[in-house]
Parts: C-alpha cells; structure tokens; sequence
C-alpha cells in the first residue's frame, strides 16, 4: 500500500502537553514505524508539518497524502484529559471501508493486549484528517499523555514496540516483538516475596475492576499482575507476576473482614474459591513466598490494605508488616 502517515503536530505548532510532550513522543513512534512498514513492502508518504498553525499543519498532511494518491491515511496523536482518562482510541469518518476497520479495531487490541485500556473505534466527519483526506483516513489515539497509568506503560514497553502495536495492525508481516530488548522475556514474568516496607513502586498496586466482584492487582513498577502460575491453583502454589492474559489466574476477589476498628483483607483466586493467598513461614524470614492455602483462619492470610497518595494500594502482611513486593 501507499500510505500517507503523519506523525502527529509540528514542533512549532505542539500538540497535547502532559507528562509527556505529545509532538515530541508522536514523532519518535513515528520513526520507528517508517522502517518498519516500508520492510514489509509499503511506501510511506511523509506527511508530517513544520507549519506554525493548527490549520496549516492539518492542510499540509491531507494536501499530501491527496496529491500523492495515497491508499489510506494515518494520523498518530496522544490523548490528554487533564490526567483522568486512558487508553486507546481511533477515529474514522465512517464504517465503510473493511480493511480500515480491520487496522483501528486490531490497533485498539494490540494496546489493549499490553493493558492499556481499549476505547474503541469511534467516528466523526467533523475532524480534518477525516473529511479532507480523499482516501479513507483514520487518527489514532495511542494513549493518554497526561495520564501517569498510560505514561507508565508506554515507558515500560518502550518507543519501538508502541510503534509496532500500529504497524502489526496495519500489516500483521511487521512482528509485534520489539527488536531494541525493552521487553526481554525475563521481564514478562517476576516474581513476588515479602518484604520490608519502603513505599517504594514494587510495593504498590492499582486495583483494576474487572468482571463482577474480581480485580486484578497490577504492579505499579513492572506493570505485571499477580498472577497463578499456569493457572494451577493447587495449595502450595508460589504466586508470580505475569504479563496480563486475561484469564481467570489474574482475576482476585478482595473479601474485608473487621478486625476492630479496623479491616483487614484476604486474597481470594477466582480459580479457587476456597483458597487464599496465604505468606510463608508468617512472614518471619525477609524474602517470605506468598503462595496458595486453604482457609487457614490465621494470619498467615491477612493483609492490612493502604492506600498511597498515586492511587496504588499496597498489601500489608498482619503479622510480619512485611509488604507484597515484586522481585
Ligand atoms: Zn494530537
């Protein structure tokens, strides 16, 4: 195909400005995704801007990608919602055209396969890239630049692989493992002991809402979640961090029970109602494994849950004080 890709504003023109500067963040995809679709047989058209006004950058992409009969248009932006909102999103002028409904709803997945949340394809014929361009056009909202979750994830999986996520959606020959060794597979996995508080990002964990009354506890340093190795919730299973997969083996029930004037927590597994996250030897020795039980009606079971001023819980061990950690 001959496609008309732009990556994002002009530098003397920025886009959103948030943690991260969208203009500069945009155009660093950007590069990564030319060498990677024109690998796979594509002809990019460059159609990115050094105009000073909104209205001249947009008339100078679509200007570009018309006169040079371009297959499809590709905008590249990130989001910003005064920190609040995140994930993925792709803009198109309607639903008419198969394969670019393919591309934005296969972009949106890729994200979302990594954790970012999927928004969806939505259309609008009031957006420039959309009504200007001859061919069929979409703008893709890569993420939310304003939004620390985002932020963390796009650092996490770096510049080469967030360009891939597009550039697989446009054509799956481009692989979606990155070749610049931000993901080594080590990393896809880690694993998770009991350890002294320090406050510091291996202790902490969003509480993602997912089905009914489960969540998943996602590691705010390494963006993995708590998992169940191989999803075998047998008594004695050392419980892990792995990347999210959507299974039962990452989806927790968080059951309080009074203590006092206070409340503490038992982790429960989906994949076994009966059992709990319980902490080895009570904790004791520094480095203590956090495995499967069943319901031993004893410390070794309950967390006193704290909520940081990110938003992030950390989970507490009763006895030992010790804190879920990823190592
Ligand atoms: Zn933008």
């Amino acid at each position: 195909m001959k496609i008309g890709l732009r990556g994002g504003h002009s530098p003397r023109c920025k886009g959103a400005m948030g943690i991260l500067d969208e203009q500069i963040e945009v155009r660093k995809i950007y590069n990564e995704m030319v060498p990677l679709l024109q690998a796979a047989g594509h002809t990019i058209i460059h159609c990115n801007s050094d105009a000073d006004t909104i209205s001249g950058e947009l008339s100078e992409g679509t200007n570009k990608a018309n006169s040079n009969n371009c297959d499809i248009y590709v905008t590249i932006h990130m989001n910003a919602s005064g920190g609040i909102g995140n994930g993925t999103e792709v803009w198109m002028y309607n639903n008419a055209n198969s394969t670019m409904n393919g591309i934005a709803s296969r972009i949106c997945q890729n994200f979302a396969a990594k954790g970012f949340q999927n928004r969806g394809v939505k259309y609008n014929t009031a957006y420039h890239d959309l009504n200007a361009s001859i061919m069929p056009a979409m703008i893709v909202e890569t993420l939310f630049c304003d939004n620390q979750y985002d932020v963390d994830l796009y650092k996490r999986f770096g510049i080469n692989s967030t360009a891939r996520f597009i550039a697989n959606a446009i054509d799956a020959k481009v692989s979606l493992t990155t070749s610049d060794n931000s993901i080594p597979p080590e990393q896809n996995s880690s694993k998770v002991e009991m350890r002294v508080q320090k406050g510091t990002d291996d202790q902490r964990f969003y509480i993602e809402d997912a089905e009914n009354d489960y969540v998943r506890l996602k590691n705010k340093k390494t963006g993995l979640y708590l998992d169940v190795p191989a999803a075998d919730a047998k008594n004695d299973a050392v419980l892990q961090l792995y990347e999210k997969n959507n299974t039962d083996a990452q989806l927790w029930k968080i059951i309080y029970k009074s203590h006092g004037y206070a409340q503490y927590a038992l982790l429960e597994p989906k994949l076994a109602p009966d059992k709990y996250a319980s902490v080895e030897n009570n904790g004791i020795d520094e480095g203590a494994k956090l495995k499967l039980w069943d319901d031993l009606k004893n410390s070794k079971q309950k967390f006193w849950t704290k909520q940081a001023n990110d938003g992030t819980y950390v989970f507490v061990h009763v006895y030992s004080l010790k804190a879920i950690t990823a190592v």
